[in-house]
């Protein structure tokens, strides 16, 4: 029987996922089908999930801390920062995942000594890089528009700021994990701000991808290197695929599949 799987969110028309894992499924002929679902309320993910009887889902923008509550067991690095964003269907319970921290850590391989990390923004997947630079042994400094997020990353270890009591230091990378520039033309933080983090960054990258966001077009100009989310979504996406499959197909063979999907 063919296996449905999708992708949860609110916008979700944008997300390359169903275009990602159906290659994969296609290419290694794997009977399955990824689709998308709109959903306006997180609350009702299970429910949702059940009633289209899918074997897994992905779960993006908000719905990735709600995704961690709709679960009956949560697994590995997702259970340490309360944050899903794969679900599997597994002996009639949903099992969570979060793939998103180590498909970030696959992106920024390429970029050489980091160690000290700004991340912009404190949503769930500020916290899935935040928890694992920390547990990679970085110094980790977040900066949110406001304070209420903020707290889980005091705990956490890091070094926390709003925009009304930011203190400048020199960084290795900085991150742009919130949704500025997603859908508007807007940046991370004051203008100000923004120029003063990227002239004391070594390399920047953004967890938005297909587009040049505001944020990345300033590191351009600065001539930072710099990458958008692409490889993020392939790491996380490759990972997600290998719960999906059940370990059935190689990394590799899902990798290769899944980025000739990108040029699509
Ligand atoms: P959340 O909704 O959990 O968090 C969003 C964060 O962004 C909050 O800290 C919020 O601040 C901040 N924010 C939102 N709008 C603005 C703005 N206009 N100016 C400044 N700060 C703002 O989102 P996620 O963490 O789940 O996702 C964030 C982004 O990362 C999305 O754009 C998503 O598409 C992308 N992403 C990409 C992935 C990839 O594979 N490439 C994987 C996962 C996510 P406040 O607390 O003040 O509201």
């Amino acid at each position: 029987m063919r296996e449905l799987f999708s992708i949860f969110g609110n916008p979700v028309k944008h997300s390359r996922s169903p275009l990602m894992h159906n290659s994969v499924f296609q290419e290694m002929d794997y009977p399955a089908c990824y689709t998308r679902t709109l959903l306006e309320d997180g609350k009702m993910l299970r429910e949702t999930f059940l009633a289209q009887k899918l074997s897994g889902a992905n779960i993006t923008v908000p719905h990735k801390e709600a995704a961690f509550e709709a679960c009956d067991e949560v697994r590995g690095f997702a259970k340490k920062i309360g944050v899903v964003n794969t679900i599997v269907y597994e002996d009639d319970k949903l099992i969570g995942y979060n793939t998103d921290a180590d498909g970030f850590m696959y992106a920024i391989s390429e970029f050489d000594s980091i160690k000290n990390i700004i991340i912009l923004g404190a949503g769930g997947t500020a916290k899935a890089l935040a928890a694992k630079f920390l547990e990679e042994q970085l110094t980790v400094t977040v900066l949110n528009r406001s304070k209420g997020r903020l707290d889980y990353f005091d705990k956490l270890g890091c070094k926390t700021y709003t925009w009304e009591d930011f203190d400048l230091d020199s960084y290795d990378l900085v991150v742009n994990t919130t949704s500025a520039g997603l859908n508007d033309e807007e940046l991370p933080a004051p203008l100000e701000y923004i120029e003063a983090i990227l002239d004391s960054s070594r390399y920047a990258a953004d967890a938005i991808y297909g587009k040049v966001t505001p944020f990345l077009k300033l590191a351009k100009e600065k001539n930072i290197t710099y990458k958008d989310g692409a490889d993020m979504l392939l790491g996380q996406g490759v990972l997600a695929n290998e719960l999906f499959t059940k370990q059935k197909l190689s990394r590799k063979a899902i990798q290769k599949a899944m980025k000739k999907s990108f040029l699509l």
